[in-house]
């Protein structure tokens, strides 16, 4: 896949032109008050696309990965960056594990109020004492009549103040009574019922309009109505749609890599220092162009690794290639576009080191670049597993 058809070119346009109102003034300043960007969240509902990869029947646009990864670049490629993507993200992939695995009646529940931005939804998987190792998590969802009770804690989960439902992983069988670890873990798209659940917002690095937060839960009631696929199969169902999440965080680094290249460039043909314009010489604009090379290369990687997923092949490899390509080449632009601003890249007033704060977020999560790596020379390499 090599270039956008004219209908992923006019998805772009359209996110472009909804993405113009909410400028520089607008993200400033829900990242100075901590403010969910809810009026933006609103218009990006507004205008359909929370649903761009969810089926028609449900009121989506039944289209696929590569429109997604078009969408969310354009939207982290403005003044939004992070802070806009992250608004958004969790609505448009994480349906896609109810929409392969969960019943239609779940569906027909769900899904008409996730496209139409009604539903919040957020993602509790990563927990304190597991880490990357989620086989190891500690919440248990323990059979109670009809249902089961949930209790345990997670961490990082983004958007959990705004959120009505997550979608949650617990083991539902001890780990020492398995022969696979990967196996007895079980998804539900809980309701956050605030009298089972408390949720406290982490102090972070960047991204302040976007909250992240550490849930308990204790003895949470969930139904088994509310239960995604067969018990015990969660694992393998979260890891269904983790290649089509993999490939929109490469798109939104990109996004935010090429925003941040394009102030670079602005500034350096403005700025004049020793009677010329900084983008004159070449210690400015050499790196400058590695980053739009290496911008340019990780999106076509992105591209490459969603057409995959939406032609139903293997694409491991390169959503994995693709997130982390994409990680570090937004990373090498934000950076090179403080060090280009020189002392006005540290100042808010340009952005940048917004920029910077928040694609930091990239290279961290939802997989860390080095558990990447281990990936890709296990699975392309045949190296031995080393995790
Ligand atoms: C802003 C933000 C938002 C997030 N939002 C969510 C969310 O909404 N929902 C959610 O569930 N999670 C979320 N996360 C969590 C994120 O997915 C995790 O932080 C990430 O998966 C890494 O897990 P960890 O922090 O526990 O790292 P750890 O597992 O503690 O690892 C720490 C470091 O050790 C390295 N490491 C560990 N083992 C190995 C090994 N064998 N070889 C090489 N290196 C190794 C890792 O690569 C990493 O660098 C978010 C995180 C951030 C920062």
């Amino acid at each position: 896949m090599f270039k956008l058809s004219p209908e992923q070119r006019a998805i772009e346009a359209a996110v472009e032109k909804l993405m113009a109102p909410f400028d520089e003034a607008y993200w400033r300043a829900c990242e100075a008050e901590a403010r969910f960007p809810e009026d933006f969240r609103r218009a990006v509902a507004a205008g359909g696309w929370l649903g761009i990869a969810l089926p028609q029947v449900f009121g989506g646009a039944g289209l696929g990965v590569v429109e997604a990864v078009v969408l969310m670049q354009a939207i982290a490629n403005s003044p939004g960056a992070m802070a806009a993507a992250s608004a958004v993200h969790m609505n448009i992939f994480g349906p896609q594990a109810i929409v392969k695995h969960g019943s239609n009646a779940q569906k027909q529940r769900w899904l008409p109020r996730i496209v139409a931005g009604d539903l919040i939804t957020c993602f509790g998987v990563t927990e304190p004492g597991a880490g990357l190792d989620t086989t190891r998590i500690a919440t248990r969802a323990q059979r109670d009549g009809a249902g089961y009770l949930i209790s345990g804690q997670k961490v990082w989960t983004s958007t959990a103040q705004e959120a009505e439902r997550v979608l949650l992983l617990a083991r539902t069988t001890p780990i020492d009574e398995l022969a696979d670890p990967a196996d007895g873990l079980t998804l539900f798209f809980a309701a956050l019922d605030p009298a089972h659940v408390e949720i406290r917002e982490i102090a972070k690095m960047g991204r302040q309009a976007v909250d992240s937060n550490v849930v308990i839960y204790d003895k949470l009631p969930v139904l088994q109505d509310d239960r995604i696929g067969a018990e015990g199969q969660g694992f393998r169902i979260l890891l269904d749609s983790l290649n089509p999440e993999r490939c929109l965080v490469a798109a939104e680094a990109i996004g935010i890599g090429r925003q941040a290249l394009a102030r670079a460039t602005a500034y350096a043909c403005e700025r004049e220092v020793f009677g010329r314009p900084i983008g004159r010489n070449q210690a400015i604009q050499h790196p400058l162009a590695q980053c739009h090379m290496a911008l340019e290369a990780a999106w076509l990687t992105t591209l490459q690794a969603a057409a995959l997923y939406d032609a139903g092949e293997a694409c491991g490899i390169e959503a994995n290639s693709a997130k982390y390509l994409g990680a570090e080449a937004g990373y090498s632009a934000c950076e090179q576009a403080v060090l280009t601003l020189g002392g006005m890249g540290y100042a808010k007033e340009f952005g940048v080191e917004r920029l910077l704060r928040e694609v930091w977020i990239t290279r961290l999560a939802p997989i860390s670049q080095q558990l990447i790596l281990c990936h890709v020379a296990e699975k392309a390499l045949g190296l031995p597993k080393s995790y």
